[in-house]
């Protein structure tokens, strides 16, 4: 200690600051480490698909693959791979726009039953190759909120519901209203999510089962974009799953003034 107070008080004041500048610092290296994991996941991502493309376009092109059905197989899969990264590349592009905050984000009374019809028919497909039944109970209720936003968030859930369930299995969405929030619960009877993921499968690249998420198309960043959209809304998000048992997710999003 000094011998004046004076300077107590600034050597106090210094340390209390160079103390902030330093978590201030870590905070902004912690972000780079994260933005610098993101690119590279990213990139090796895309690179897997891009390689296969390349392997199956090279072989077409040195006319060793005589057989036509052969052709016609490998020209599927460069499709299917080409879908991939397409998916890939939006869901890149949708977690960019999240984070930067830049979302001009337009607002609408959104009319959940409607939107909610509008997804469980786009998924009748998905939910028909894997024999799983989608019952929805949706209350008459109004979210004033994006309408693409809302899209990706009901998408997302209730597909991994169905991707992630067995055949003949079942997926319930309820939407109530509780206290002036909208209420979401999305369950299945399906696979359930180990324990020890269970705290990482909001992560982005993050998957229980990376060759199952693969093959049903998955990115491992569907959970990841859920939780940005509800953090945008200041809401929650819950998991609870047991393995063989079945998952069920809740959506908690404050119900905002303008109302239709
Ligand atoms: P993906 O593109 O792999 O589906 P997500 O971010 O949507 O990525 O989900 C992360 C992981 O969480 C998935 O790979 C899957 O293992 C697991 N998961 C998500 N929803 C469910 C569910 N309803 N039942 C079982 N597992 C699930």
């Amino acid at each position: 200690t000094y011998q004046y107070p004076e300077i107590n008080i600034i050597a106090e004041t210094t340390t209390e600051m160079s103390k902030n500048v330093k978590e201030y610092l870590n905070q902004i290296e912690l972000e780079k480490q994260i933005r610098q994991e993101f690119f590279s996941n990213a990139s090796h991502e895309l690179k897997t698909p891009i390689t296969s493309v390349q392997g199956y376009a090279e072989l077409l092109e040195s006319g060793i693959i005589q057989d036509e059905e052969q052709k016609m197989d490998f020209i599927r899969r460069i499709k299917k791979e080409a879908v991939n990264m397409n998916h890939l590349i939006n869901d890149i592009l949708m977690i960019s726009r999240l984070e930067a905050k830049e979302a001009e984000v337009l607002k609408n009374d959104v009319r959940l039953s409607i939107l909610l019809d509008d997804i469980v028919e786009s998924l009748k497909p998905l939910a028909a190759s894997h024999e799983v039944m989608i019952h929805v109970d949706c209350k008459p209720l109004c979210i004033y909120a994006n309408g693409q936003q809302m899209k990706e968030l009901f998408g997302n859930l209730i597909s991994n519901a169905i991707k992630y369930n067995k055949p003949g299995g079942q997926v319930w969405v309820t939407v109530t209203e509780e206290n002036r929030n909208v209420i979401i619960r999305v369950k299945d009877n399906g696979m359930g999510i180990p324990k020890e993921s269970l705290g990482r499968i909001f992560e982005r690249f993050y998957r229980v089962d990376k060759g199952r998420s693969k093959k049903q198309g998955g990115t491992g960043l569907g959970l990841s974009i859920v939780k940005h959209i509800v953090n945008f809304y200041h809401g929650t998000i819950t998991v609870r799953s047991e393995l063989d048992v079945g998952t069920e997710f809740v959506v908690k999003i404050p119900i905002q003034e303008k109302i239709c």
